[in-house]
């Protein structure tokens, strides 16, 4: 089913629809493949796999490319993104022979927020930092939102205990400013990185070059780090406010805060 924006009562029925699939379907005992599936059936273009290129975004694209499932995949380009970033997005797209959809920042909002503030304003504060996350990834992947009904992402409960404590494997968000809702699927939720490495392993999943380093993920420069043995996942990122009082929360960028 898909939804028309423009129109009210079109809006409450695709929410009614969407509330009902979340509510019919038993997702725990739904695999990710027929997750991925069941998304590409149901939404068709207005589903979207959204990667960073971690281990669980890349397992789930190869899914639906070995069983020949249709799914747009996009990534949020902040246009910080490490250098081996973008070579593996170009190899990825090499590979499998596709375009990887990059949504960007605004040109005026980047302007102007380093008109303001200077390039570098994340060392700052936490306020400046989370403005600069604002505007180089919330507000491009609102507008990426807003193209489509289900948006899949590779978001797992070992990877914070904010997250442990918040995500869910199906679940219904707001689409930031309208009344519209969609559906967020993590369907690789529950996997552990033993699992996540062996189907890696097994499948011969394209890896990113940064675990290497001992980069648990990837982030912008600078303000992802690799972490050291016994640290949390999270603690490479802003490690500038690590010696402060924040929690796993503030170590949260807003893009995966439902809405
Ligand atoms: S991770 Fe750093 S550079 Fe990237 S958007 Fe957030 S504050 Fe800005």
């Amino acid at each position: 089913m898909k939804s028309d924006v423009k129109n009210t009562d079109s809006i409450s029925k695709c929410n009614q629809h969407l509330e009902n699939c979340i509510r019919d379907f038993d997702w725990e005992v739904t695999s990710p493949e027929e997750m991925l599936s069941w998304a590409s059936k149901e939404f068709g273009s207005r589903a979207v796999l959204a990667t960073s290129f971690q281990r669980s975004g890349m397992v789930m694209f190869h899914m639906a490319h070995s069983k020949g499932i249709p799914l747009r995949i996009a990534t949020i380009d902040t246009m910080r993104l490490h250098d081996e970033t973008y070579s593996f997005i170009e190899h990825v797209e090499k590979r499998y022979s596709l375009k990887v959809e990059r949504w960007h920042p605004k040109n005026s909002h980047i302007e102007r927020m380093v008109g303001r503030f200077g390039e570098f304003l994340f060392f700052d504060s936490k306020e400046k930092q989370e403005h600069c996350c604002d505007v180089r990834k919330t507000k491009p992947k609102n507008s990426m939102l807003e193209t489509v009904d289900c948006w899949i992402s590779g978001l797992r409960w070992e990877q914070s205990e904010h997250r442990k404590q918040t995500a869910k494997k199906a679940t219904l968000i707001g689409e930031y400013g309208t009344q519209r809702k969609l559906v967020k699927l993590n369907p690789l939720i529950d996997w552990s990185d033993q699992r996540l490495e062996r189907y890696v392993r097994e499948n011969e999943v394209p890896e990113h070059s940064l675990y290497a380093q001992g980069y648990p993920s990837f982030g912008c420069k600078v303000c992802a780090t690799p972490i050291r043995p016994g640290e949390d996942k999270r603690a490479g990122r802003w490690r500038w406010f690590n010696s402060t009082e924040t929690d796993s929360n503030d170590k949260e960028c807003g893009l995966h805060y439902t809405i």
